[in-house]
């Protein structure tokens, strides 16, 4: 718990930030878990995959832009990101995070930016995912998916870990918007979200039972095989669901579930702003760390 909660620190500190994201040697590092530092290098890996038969969400990596320009840039280029995605034909969506788009600054400019996203996706036939960040968001996060709701098709995320969790559930399913279920990756106060590993764990049986029972096409973000033991304990039918996983985690479990014949799609993240999500995949797995460092000295 000490170490998740120094890499989670890490990750919001900019200069170091500033000196990864510039290095050659860390951008050598990252590559395991981020596809590359260009849309190209992006869609590559969506072709790849989907000739094994494995969808895949794009993420334009970024998020907390603090100027007007910088939001209406993130939007135009998410604009690009979702075009050469639906030309590919390979039933690729696009996962967002609001603070890319102005969250910081108002919900009406996130909204202006994050619309025309939504409705390039229903005419290309494809899916806005919205990520969820940390709890400074989830209200605001909500509020503006039911409005982006209306525009397209959209997916929510909501994270295991928060108390809050079963009612934003129960909201998104009376408005049939589908949900990924995830266990939650920042660092959250006790009163508002659960430390214990054993309680998240709980909570995202239950959520997954819920979302399974009356959501739409709900996926379950997760690499745990106790958790796809779970989903798959329910018996669900092949095409009511998804799994969803990180690009290059848990390599050995994406080609199990596919090789049974489940959905399965990869979050695929490129772009040169890869430091906090990348710091966020050490928290999850420290030994990530030594694993790292090994592959780099081979
Ligand atoms: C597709 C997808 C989208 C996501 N979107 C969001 C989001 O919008 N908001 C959000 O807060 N979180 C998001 N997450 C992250 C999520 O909340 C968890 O932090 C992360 O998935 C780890 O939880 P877990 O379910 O894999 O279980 P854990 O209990 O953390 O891990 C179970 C097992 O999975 C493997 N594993 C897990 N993480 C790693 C890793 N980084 N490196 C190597 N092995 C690992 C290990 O074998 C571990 O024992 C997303 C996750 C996925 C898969």
């Amino acid at each position: 718990m000490l170490l998740k909660n120094f890499f989670l620190y890490l990750s919001t500190q900019r200069t170091l930030r500033h000196w990864m994201e510039s290095s050659p040697v860390a951008q050598r590092l990252n590559r395991r878990f981020i596809a590359g530092n260009r849309l190209d290098d992006g869609l590559a890996v969506v072709r790849q995959l989907h000739s094994l038969g494995i969808q895949t969400a794009l993420d334009h990596l970024g998020e907390n832009v603090s100027t007007e320009e910088a939001a209406a840039a993130a939007g135009a280029e998410a604009m690009a990101v979702l075009q050469g995605a639906i030309a590919q034909q390979a039933g690729a969506t696009i996962s967002i995070k609001l603070t890319q788009f102005g969250l910081d600054l108002s919900n009406e400019l996130t909204l202006a930016n994050a619309g025309p996203l939504v409705r390039l996706a229903r005419e290309g036939g494809s899916r806005v995912e919205v990520d969820m960040e940390s709890t400074a968001y989830t209200q605001r996060t909500i509020e503006i998916l039911e409005a982006l709701n209306a525009a397209g098709p959209v997916r929510g995320v909501i994270q295991a870990y928060l108390f809050r969790t079963a009612a934003d559930i129960d909201r998104l399913n009376a408005l049939h918007v589908p949900v990924r279920l995830c266990k939650g990756a920042y660092n959250e106060p006790a009163d508002l979200a659960m430390k214990r590993k054993s309680d998240v764990d709980e909570n995202y049986k239950r959520m997954a039972t819920r979302l399974l029972e009356k959501g739409s096409y709900p996926a379950f973000a997760t690499h745990d095989p106790a958790m796809i033991q779970h989903v798959l304990s329910l018996r669900p039918a092949k095409d009511q669901f998804e799994f969803q996983m990180l690009y290059g985690i848990r390599r050995d479990l994406q080609d199990q579930l596919r090789a049974e014949g489940w959905r399965l799609r990869l979050y695929v993240p490129f772009g040169d702003a890869w430091y906090p999500y990348f710091m966020r995949r050490l928290a999850e797995r420290p030994a990530n760390v030594w694993f790292l460092a090994r592959g780099m000295w081979r």
